[in-house]
């Protein structure tokens, strides 16, 4: 397969590595544990975001968009990430960013992904939760258009067959990389959300023929919601990449039972892991997305999901600067 039909432009460091977590195999006593760092792609610290963004903005290009417009949650790492591309082609980008948690911390409200939007000279408009964004995205580009701006619409999260690609081909990257050190992957887990991410590894790795089992670990919907958006948008990808036949329903697994009280809410397993891997393995994960899809990982292997002598590998989506949104989910000692 081959994706270098598809406009793209640089904006990240790839290929991000691919290292093994020796502590944290050891403290759980197996499988083999390595990780994926897409928390390295370069892009404003860099994230799952970027992979999407080079298909995206090369898009935005070819339209002629002076102006991009996306949405997402307070702390979207996506937003940041948009905002960052955007500074380094010359556009304007206008963030609206939906009230998902109810919190009125100053640290979630304004510090870091907000504080790293404003930074890169994007604006940033508020929305209570529950609004439907994307209309409100495609009032505000009519609005654009009319005044004689030349806007583009960036889905949440990136997630569309477009953006998707990202991950289809970092499917491709990742089976190189095991291929090169002759390490056989068994497993391939991450925090899925929007659905981009998961459905671009599912149309990469099918294409592939690759025998990687990939689960998700949900951060927002209930588990058959999750795995309808993620097959729904798979199957998309798959027919933008012109594969013939779609993808199996059964490559796509989401486990939601770590979500906890909801989207962007902190849990007590997210706590134990991003904990775990900022002492065990000098790894900064967020709270929103890595850190439960981290919990996950983690219980689930306390619960013998995985054998021994498996090779499981962590996608590290990246987020770590929604840390600073979060100071008091961790009781850390003061002094
Ligand atoms: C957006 C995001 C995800 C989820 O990826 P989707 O493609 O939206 O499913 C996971 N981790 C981080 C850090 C993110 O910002």
């Amino acid at each position: 397969m081959d994706l270098s039909l598809f406009p793209r432009i640089s904006l990240g460091h790839f290929p991000t590595p691919l290292e093994p977590m020796t502590n944290l195999t050891a403290l759980l006593g197996g499988p083999r544990l390595w990780i994926k760092r897409d928390d390295c792609t370069g892009l404003a610290s860099g994230g799952n975001k970027t992979r999407k963004l080079e298909y995206l903005m090369a898009e935005a290009i070819a339209q002629g968009a002076n102006v991009v417009i996306t949405q997402g949650a307070t702390q979207s790492n996506h937003a940041r990430q948009t905002a960052a591309a955007a500074a380094k082609l010359g556009m304007k980008c206008m963030i609206l960013l939906e009230d998902r948690t109810g919190s009125t911390d100053p640290d979630y409200t304004d510090n870091g992904n907000v504080l790293l939007n404003r930074l890169h000279g994007a604006t940033v408009e508020r929305h209570p939760g529950g609004t439907n964004m994307q209309q409100q995205m495609e009032l505000l580009a009519e609005r654009l258009k009319a005044e004689g701006a030349r806007p583009y619409v960036i889905a949440g999260g990136g997630s569309t067959p477009v953006g998707a690609l990202g991950y289809a081909n970092a499917a491709f990257e990742l089976i190189a990389q095991a291929a090169a050190r002759g390490l056989s992957i068994d497993y391939l887990v991450h925090a899925t959300g929007s659905a981009g991410t998961q459905a671009g590894l599912v149309a990469g790795l099918h294409a592939a023929n690759s025998k990687i089992k990939l689960l998700g670990i949900g951060t927002r919907a209930p588990k058959e919601k999750q795995e309808t958006m993620v097959y729904d948008l798979a199957c998309r990808t798959s027919e933008h990449m012109r594969m013939r036949g779609g993808v199996p329903r059964e490559s796509v697994e989401a486990n939601c039972d770590y979500v906890g009280g909801g989207y962007g809410i902190p849990t007590p397993g997210m706590v134990e892991a991003v904990t775990i891997l900022a002492q065990a393995e000098g790894i900064l994960l967020d709270p929103v997305y890595s850190g439960k899809g981290m919990a996950g990982l983690i219980d689930l292997i306390r619960k013998g999901r995985f054998a021994k002598d498996e090779n499981v590998v962590f996608l590290h989506t990246g987020g770590s600067v929604a840390l600073f949104g979060y100071p008091n989910a961790f009781d850390l000692p003061k002094s």
